[in-house]
């Protein structure tokens, strides 16, 4: 058996490939491949639109909220948010930035080319182990929009609940753990993530963005990442990732089957605490991150005597447990256990873990 870490491009469901691997040739007797289709086709739209209110069912979406399927991932939207909103009418053009790790810091520096980026609150200070507590962020009255990141990917630190941050306009990147909780939509004034960490194959950017939030795009962006002009076209002003659109499509329907995104949050609290639990009973491994915001979706750890570190991810590799090195900018190892990882990966994980430590400790 093989489980696979991997924080991104990552784990995808079996049946998921399963299904995609026997339509490959031909999609529902339509003779063509997902892949050779007219985007503008009845087929493909018919593909499109179930992919859409499947999402929308899944988080439950509110009516006056568009879903943009975009490309140029994570780091496109860093330039594709600040490009859309930092010269919204009626506010101030000053974006605020808390930065709680490295995506949050790059987001932080990109938006600097196309605005005002004002650092609100940042826990570099603390190396990215903690949130700093919104009560003592510096927010600027009537910013275009407050940027954060809720689940960051390489330093392990995710949000549990939306910050109290008033009447702020809140941008959040969930790029690795949309899908893994419920949320309230609400609360945001836009999500996006790049599809490859919880919800299908590269390539694909979704983006969930209030209706009064389109239309205040900078001359300088892109007709092609100007969110009216997705949203007016649908998301077919230029031709969309449609394979990708496709999979995310196949695994909104895989997530409903499982039982919604609360049936999935269940299950991911399951599998971190099953992870987290074996972390903190021993000295042998340690995760550094202030409890109350452990990702549940990314888990770096340390072993106590890092010279056994290679020797600990080979091992690994021969029990199936595939690509659990850290980011080089944390060290360590790191386990991903997206919403694909099943609880049986995790507990081969922590199998593993005791076998190596009673090896060595
Ligand atoms: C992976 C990731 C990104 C970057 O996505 P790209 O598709 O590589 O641009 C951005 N933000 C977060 C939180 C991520 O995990």
């Amino acid at each position: 058996m093989i489980y696979n870490f991997s924080a991104g491009p990552a784990v995808l469901p079996k049946e998921v490939l399963q299904q995609a691997a026997d339509e490959m040739l031909d999609w529902h007797g339509s003779g063509m491949s997902v892949m050779e289709m007219s985007h503008r086709g009845k087929e493909f739209s018919s593909i499109i639109h179930a992919a859409r209110d499947d999402l929308r069912e899944l988080l439950a979406i509110p009516s006056n909220y568009k879903i943009l399927f975009m490309q140029g991932g994570g780091l496109a939207e860093n330039a594709i948010v600040p490009m859309n909103l930092i010269g919204r009418a009626g506010t101030k053009p000053v974006a605020d930035f808390v930065v709680t790790g490295s995506w949050s810091a790059k987001s932080y520096k990109e938006a600097q080319r196309y605005g005002e980026a004002h650092l609100a609150a940042t826990s570099a200070a603390d190396k990215f182990r903690d949130i700093p507590d919104p009560a003592n962020w510096q927010l600027t009255p009537n910013a275009a929009y407050l940027h954060i990141c809720t689940n960051e990917t390489i330093d392990g630190v995710e949000y549990t609940s939306p910050p109290d941050v008033g009447n702020a306009t809140l941008v959040a990147d969930m790029s690795s753990h949309i899908l893994s909780r419920e949320i309230d939509v609400s609360r945001y004034g836009v999500i996006f993530g790049g599809a490859q960490k919880n919800i299908g194959p590269a390539g694909l950017t979704l983006v969930v963005v209030r209706e009064d939030l389109l239309g205040h795009a900078l001359s300088c962006c892109p007709s092609a990442f100007d969110w009216k002009i997705v949203a007016d076209n649908e998301s077919m002003y230029n031709t969309p990732p449609t394979y990708a659109i496709y999979i995310a499509g196949l695994v909104f329907q895989w997530l409903k089957k499982q039982g919604g995104v609360a049936a999935m949050e269940a299950r991911n609290i399951a599998k971190a605490e099953l992870l987290y639990g074996y972390l903190d009973s021993t000295d042998f491994y340690a995760n550094r991150i202030a409890p109350h915001c452990r990702s549940r979706m990314n888990v770096p750890f340390f072993l106590r005597d890092e010279n056994l570190n290679q020797e600990f991810l080979t091992g690994a590799a021969e029990h199936g447990l595939l690509q659990l090195k850290g980011h080089k900018s944390v060290g360590g190892m790191r386990a991903s256990i997206y919403n694909a990882m099943p609880l049986e990966g995790v507990q081969a994980l922590v199998a593993y873990l005791k076998e190596f430590e009673a090896k060595h400790g």
